[in-house]
């Protein structure tokens, strides 16, 4: 068992480091937020009072951050943790953001003789209550293979995409999928329903057939279809448009730095924005559905 230092106790930082303790690691943890810190007492962390605090006796160091820009306020500069923490540590950020930022994170770390992997999940908040999450990782192998056992206990799949930031890479490629997916799901379902179909029996038609895919198979967005998914609790919990946006915006910067045309990404990325705008970024990302209905105030 290892001593874990957790940082960012949020909706899915704070399920991920109760499963750490679950599974019998001693954990320490540290979030700005005190009501952040209170649920994990409760769960037997041990309470830092500080950002260097958290890490005094750590071997392993894992942070679950919103962005890019709270990744670096955390390990970067000179009040970062990376000029403190000793030769050897293995950091694990599992937050999504910029490769480019992951690599200058590792850069300085690998400099200090620290392990550091990129490690963004998916799986949702779900995923983390459950343990099930999947890790998409970028860094050495070395590091990768030290840091399985531990990840194992917050999650059922784990990946090694290749060097550093190719995890964020690749979750960024997924997730740019993901709403392309969604969005054409949805306007497929729109569509049969004015043609007088019950979108539950199209919805198995297409599972069944080649318009087949994840949405259909687990998160099906038409209300009531599938029980227990945000469609079917007025699009509440589940993963936010305001996310999905943040996801589709890290997208859209790397395919105009690498000059790749992403023509689909683009238009679902302006969907989610156009519904972001009419006030849905609290909602679940399968909200989209109400637009392609034309029900944007509810059903
Ligand atoms: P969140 O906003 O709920 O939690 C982030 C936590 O980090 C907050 O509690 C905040 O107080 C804390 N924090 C911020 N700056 C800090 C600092 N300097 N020191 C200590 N704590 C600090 O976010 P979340 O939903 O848990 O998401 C975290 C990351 O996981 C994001 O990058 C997100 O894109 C990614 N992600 C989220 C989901 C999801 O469904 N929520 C799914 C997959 C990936």
């Amino acid at each position: 068992m290892a001593t874990i230092a957790f940082i960012g106790l949020g909706n899915m930082g704070a399920p991920m480091a109760t499963n750490l303790l679950k599974a019998g690691h001693k954990v320490c943890v540290f979030d700005l937020s005190e009501t952040a810190m209170a649920g994990l007492a409760e769960a037997g962390a041990t309470l830092a009072e500080s950002l260097h605090d958290v890490v005094k006796d750590a071997e392993v160091v894992i942070s679950m951050l919103p962005a890019g820009k709270h990744v670096e306020q955390v390990y970067l500069g000179e009040a970062g943790l990376l000029g403190a923490l000793p030769e050897g540590t293995l950091v694990i950020d599992c937050s999504t953001i910029a490769p480019e930022t992951a690599r200058r994170v590792a850069g300085e770390a690998l400099h200090r003789g620290i392990d550091l992997l990129d490690a963004p999940v998916s799986g949702g908040v779900g995923g983390a209550k459950a343990g099930t999450l999947t890790f998409i990782c970028g860094g050495e192998v070395d590091a990768f293979d030290r840091a399985s056992p531990i990840l194992n206990d917050m999650g059922k799949n784990m990946f090694h995409a290749g060097p550093h930031g190719a995890g964020q890479v690749a979750k960024i490629c997924n997730n740019m999928l993901l709403a392309i997916l969604m969005n054409g799901t949805c306007e497929a379902l729109a569509l049969g329903e004015k043609n007088g179909l019950d979108p539950a029996v199209l919805s198995e038609i297409m599972r069944q057939s080649s318009g087949g895919n994840w949405a259909l198979n687990v998160y099906n967005p038409w209300p009531g279809v599938m029980d227990g998914v945000p469609a079917s609790n007025d699009y509440k919990g589940g993963f936010l448009v305001d996310l999905m946006n943040k996801d589709l915006g890290l997208a859209f910067d790397n395919a105009d730095r690498n000059k790749a045309p992403i023509p689909m990404g683009a238009l679902a990325r302006n969907m989610f924005l156009l519904h972001a705008q009419q006030g849905n970024g609290q909602l679940d990302f399968s909200s989209i559905q109400r637009m392609y209905r034309g029900a944007e105030k509810g059903e």
